[in-house]
């Protein structure tokens, strides 16, 4: 089965630094997505494996702007420790708001004596990246994961 708009599609990636070959992320089971442009999936890969079956294996280098974004400065910011929530950590995650306002995500880099850094940005943003691919399954997706837009069962979208 080819991969096409509304399969479901099973990939084993490994993420490298393009610049200095440091791998940054392996997935130990294979990401199971909806394909066909419903966000699930970084639009460059989706494009690299459109019309591909199960075995194909691609190796794709990504500027930041197809990947994880170009670092944004004004989501990294200091605050001092007083204001810190107790008990969280470097590595950790806060939720704050953007300087317009909107509820996001920040990661806590450092803890520097009194000062706290934090960043909003995608841990991976601002880097190219090279992506190896593997499709390890294809298969029609159910008429309820294109209604929620999302893969469900292994892998995928788990509803409580
Ligand atoms: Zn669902």
């Amino acid at each position: 089965m080819k991969i096409d708009k509304d399969t479901v599609v099973s990939v084993q990636f490994k993420v490298a630094d393009a610049a200095t070959g440091q791998l940054v992320e392996q997935t130990r089971e294979p990401l199971v997505y909806l394909h066909g442009g419903y966000d699930n999936m970084l639009p460059k890969i989706e494009a690299a494996l459109d019309g591909q079956e199960k075995g194909y294996e691609t190796t794709l280098t990504l500027q930041p702007a197809d990947a994880f974004g170009v670092r944004d400065d004004s989501l990294a910011r200091t605050i001092a420790r007083s204001e810190f929530p107790p008990g969280v950590k470097v590595g950790g995650q806060l939720e704050g708001r953007t300087d317009s306002g909107e509820p996001h995500v920040f990661h806590v880099v450092k803890i520097k004596g009194d000062k706290v850094l934090l960043d909003g940005n995608h841990p991976l943003a601002g880097r190219t990246l090279r992506f190896t691919l593997r499709v390890t399954g294809v298969r029609a997706a159910t008429a309820e994961e294109i209604t929620h837009k999302h893969a469900h069962g292994p892998g995928g979208h788990h509803h409580h």
